[in-house]
């Protein structure tokens, strides 16, 4: 019998969460390049980066404020929500991390964990998002991928769970060998596409030791995993595979990869990491909300009644638009939803798919989905939409903490 595999099983709604300065916006960047989103990278320090959407964020070279850019990658489709990683914004960080159900941690190669990658960790643990850590800036003088494992393994997690060699080092690091297949991915000079191929001679000896001890990380942490490795005292690579994926969404254990963004290197088997390991809509709890004091929960379900958390209101050159989270329901064009704050109703004008610079118009969006709405006048970012006759708050006016714990 063929089965219909539901479409939100290759959605991931992710974040990106680093310390200022650490490459959050040039690893967005090469994101939608490596997706195809954007067709030319972006560089920071000139203000073309597609995410910088306002003149002040272009400005600052800093990013301040959420945006939502979807791209595909192998099947999938990537909701990427820009999460401000500076501190004067907790509350957009808060808000943003409400909405996500993964997120890739960014830490500079020299400078390890800082002091803000600490406290976006800490948030996000308090939200129960579940991360994978990618290491970059490896090119950089005095970059070394083992002093930031040990500095996520004492300030952040006690088992970071390493799953790349890197190949070379600082001006000469050109590629890594990926532990679970152990096949090196290399990047020629100028070349944006990973070139596959046997683990380079001097490097074996290396991946077999670093393969040992992620099996070992992982047997310690993985009932499954364990009893494999006692039997054969080996995983094989399905096994180590699937322990990842539980063990990323479960927080018992962060997968670190590494590369650099700015040479492009690394991307493409951080999204394939991004895609394998962190949840879909469907992985993650339910929502829940308050309605006259009591709790209900709502599934990530189109045909349940329609929730949504604005997260963010942009001014933009074609009017205001408003970027929802939906949680549960079906939103069409032209549909008529309840603002739980306000408690007036609304009509629904365009619903969009932000692609970097450009829009795709929907004619609706289901529960689990990220879209950009225009039209709305009263919606703030926290607000709750609802259908009308099933009122719910999601987030009551004026609290950052949330609602609801999805640990
Ligand atoms: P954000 O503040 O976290 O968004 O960081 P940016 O993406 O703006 O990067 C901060 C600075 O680091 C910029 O000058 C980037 O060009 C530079 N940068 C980002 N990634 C890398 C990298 O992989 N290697 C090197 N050497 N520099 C990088």
């Amino acid at each position: 019998m063929r089965t219909n595999p539901n479409p939100l099983t290759a959605v991931r709604n992710l974040g990106i969460l680093a310390h200022v300065d650490a490459g959050k916006t040039t690893v967005t960047e090469r994101i939608l390049y490596a997706t195809g989103t954007t067709h030319r990278r972006g560089e920071v320090h000139d203000g073309t980066t597609v995410t910088d959407f306002d003149p002040q964020e272009r400005d600052r070279g800093i990013t301040i404020f959420a945006a939502a850019v979807s791209c595909a990658w192998n099947g999938h489709r990537i909701n990427l929500i820009d999460t401000p990683g500076h501190v004067d914004f907790a509350d957009e960080v808060e808000r943003s991390l409400r909405v996500l159900d993964g997120a890739v941690a960014v830490f500079d190669a020299v400078a390890g964990v800082e002091p803000q990658s600490e406290s976006v960790w800490r948030q996000a643990d308090r939200h129960g998002v579940p991360r994978i850590a990618f290491v970059n800036k490896l090119d950089r003088a005095g970059a070394d991928l083992d002093t930031a494992v040990a500095s996520i393994r004492e300030r952040l997690h006690p088992a970071p769970l390493v799953v790349q060699v890197p190949i070379g080092s600082e001006s000469g690091f050109t590629g890594v060998v990926d532990l679970l297949r152990l096949r090196a991915l290399t990047w020629a000079d100028g070349s944006d596409t990973a070139q596959e191929g046997p683990v380079p001679e001097e490097l074996r000896e290396e991946a077999k030791r670093r393969r040992r001890i992620l099996e070992e990380a992982v047997a310690e942490l993985h009932p499954a995993a364990l009893e494999e490795f006692c039997e054969r005292s080996t995983l094989a690579p399905q096994t180590l595979a699937s322990a990842l994926r539980d063990l990323t969404r479960s927080g018992d254990g962060v997968v670190v990869l590494c590369g650099s963004a700015y040479r492009n290197r690394g991307i493409e088997p951080l999204l394939d990491a991004a895609v394998a390991y962190l949840p879909s809509p469907l992985d993650v709890p339910a929502v829940r909300g308050m309605h006259d004091g009591a709790e209900q929960e709502r599934p990530a379900d189109p045909e349940a009644p329609f929730a949504a958390l604005a997260f963010k209101v942009n001014a933009t050159a074609t009017g205001r638009l408003t970027y929802l989270r939906i949680y549960s329901g079906t939103l069409e064009k032209g549909d008529t939803v309840r603002d739980a704050d306000t408690r007036r109703t609304e009509r629904i004008g365009r619903i969009l798919r932000v692609q970097a610079d450009r829009h795709a118009q929907l004619e609706r969006a289901v529960a689990g989905d990220i879209v950009a709405v225009a039209g709305l006048k009263s919606a703030r970012a926290g607000s709750t939409l609802c259908a009308p006759d099933a009122p719910l708050v999601l987030e009551p006016p004026g609290v950052a903490e949330p609602v609801v714990s999805m640990a």
